[in-house]
């Protein structure tokens, strides 16, 4: 156990984040970093409890005890180790998780949990810096090769487990560059694309062939890939956006928040210049639908792209600033999150529908909205227009970030004849196939979109499963 009494003695700390004005100038992660010392401190805090919820509360189940005792004995190296053996990406998480695991920590029944997600990223950054992780190639090959189709954090999960396996991965990506939405969703300011090429090079030093700029189903067929492989496994995310289908959409000015963040992070990695990019929010007065992540990461982008104004909008009822009865520890806390993009200057409003747009061909006035309540009718809720509420929000641009409804089925998935549930996702077993033999599925694919650290399990999940069928094929 880290210190017996270390949380009695030593309080929760973060690193905090840069300071506003300065860090609303670039694009550059907001996160700052604690020393050494103090990392260790935070990690003493651990009490190592009988029954660890923060394992329970991860979903990679990552040993979140054990690598806080070693961090606090200052064995950063047995501390990576350890983390390792559950997370390939900690990076990744250690920055962008939500991080349930805190949620579920015993401490934070006095809302003052252990630092666990930035100790997990001190961890692993500093096995980077100090050469713990190193390629570590194979040392033998089983001769079996595996398509893994798209490249976000589900695929890279499966693909280095497959590697590391021994057998043949080629990881296919339709996209210019590998990553999925870690590179063209979630905003340099979250996470540094850096951090993505640094693992994508050690993977492929470490044997997987990564081939970029290719669409499966597309550039090279579905029948080919179960010709040319011995396992397929797909991670093409669920890219198909929910729209909003009000008068209006068609509009200039209104885009998916996905293209509006695309745009931008291809301008921060230089494969677009500023001036071609359309989709800028600079002296824009900007209307955000949707209240999740996504539309946080509309807002600090907009705001740093020098937007006029910053407004975002959500149907559903403000959540309460503190756990209701309903909802107790260890799960998840459906509590406000208040993100520092939200701190950099927006105005956010709830339980508002979307009536239409106003303009002429081009959002020119702005949104006409109406306050709702929602009201629970025989278990259900049910939202009810107030009457009298009709307003226009005043805006010229317009992001729409109301999540993604499925998989893109029109290419691979019809070609194969990949059977989906009743949400259109793709449909697996308990062992991850697909109803088509030698054909498996992970991630947002299968689940619908939902959490980086969801995407790795799932990954790490369907690799244990096609490493069991080529080893039994
Ligand atoms: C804006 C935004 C912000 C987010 N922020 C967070 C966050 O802060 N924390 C968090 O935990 N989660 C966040 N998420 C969710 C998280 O990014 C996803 O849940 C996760 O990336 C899903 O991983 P995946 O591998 O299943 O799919 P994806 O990351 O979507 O990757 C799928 C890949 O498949 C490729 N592909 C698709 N079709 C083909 C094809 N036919 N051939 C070849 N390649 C193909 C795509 O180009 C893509 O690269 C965010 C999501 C968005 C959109
Ligand atoms: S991956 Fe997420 S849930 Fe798991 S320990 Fe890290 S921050 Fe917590």
């Amino acid at each position: 156990m880290a210190d017996i009494n270390g949380f009695l003695k030593i309080k929760r700390k973060e690193a905090g984040n840069r300071p506003l004005n300065e860090r609303i100038q670039d694009f550059s992660e907001v996160e700052q970093v604690l020393n050494s010392e103090d990392r260790m401190l935070q990690a003493s805090r651990c009490m190592d409890c009988g029954i660890p919820f923060c394992h329970w509360g991860c979903p990679v189940d990552n040993l979140i005890p054990e690598w806080n005792d070693l961090l606090y004995k200052g064995d950063w190296r047995g501390a990576y180790l350890r983390l390792a053996a559950t997370n390939n990406f900690p990076e990744y998480t250690g920055r962008i998780c939500p991080a349930p695991c805190e949620h579920a920590c015993v401490l934070n029944i006095n809302q003052e949990p252990v630092t666990i997600r930035e100790n997990e990223v001190a961890i692993v950054e500093k096995a980077f810096s100090e050469g713990y992780i190193k390629p570590e190639p194979p040392e033998i090959r089983t001769g079996k090769k595996v398509a893994v189709i798209g490249s976000g954090p589900a695929g890279m999960a499966a693909a280095d487990l497959l590697n590391k396996n021994g057998h043949l991965v080629t990881l296919f990506e339709k996209d210019e560059k590998a990553g999925g939405l870690l590179r063209f969703g979630i905003p340099d300011f979250k996470l540094s694309k850096a951090i993505i090429d640094r693992r994508l090079n050690l993977m492929t030093e470490e044997g997987i062939l990564i081939k970029t700029g290719i669409t499966a189903g597309k550039d090279i067929s579905g029948k080919e890939l179960l010709n040319q492989f011995d396992a397929i496994c797909i991670t093409i995310g669920a890219g198909h956006p929910r729209s909003l289908p009000v008068a209006g959409s068609e509009f200039d000015g209104i885009h998916f928040a996905m293209d509006f963040l695309t745009a931008q992070n291809k301008v921060n990695a230089g494969q677009l210049t500023a001036a071609d990019n359309h989709i800028n929010a600079g002296g824009k007065k900007v209307l955000v639908i949707g209240g999740g992540d996504t539309g946080s990461d509309c807002v600090g982008t907009a705001i740093r792209q020098k937007a006029l104004s910053v407004t975002q909008i959500e149907i559903l009822p403000k959540p309460p600033e503190k756990r209701t009865p309903d909802n107790p520890w260890p799960y998840w806390g459906k509590i406000l999150k208040t993100t520092t993009s939200h701190e950099e200057g927006c105005e956010r409003f709830w339980n508002i529908s979307t009536l239409r747009f106003v303009g002429d061909g081009k959002i020119t006035r702005g949104t006409e909205v109406e306050d709702v309540i929602w009201e629970s009718e025989n278990g259900k809720f049910i939202m009810k227009p107030v009457p009298g509420t009709k307003r226009v929000i005043e805006c010229d641009m317009v992001l729409l970030a109301l999540g993604f409804v499925h998989p893109v089925l029109d290419g691979l998935l019809t070609e194969l004849g990949v059977e989906l549930d009743y949400r259109k996702n793709v449909s697996v077993n308990n062992s991850m196939t697909t109803n088509i033999p030698k054909v498996f599925a992970a991630g947002d694919t299968i689940s619908g979109a939902s959490l980086v650290v969801n995407a790795i399990a799932s990954g790490r999940k369907v690799a244990r499963q096609i490493d069991r069928f080529l080893k039994t094929t």
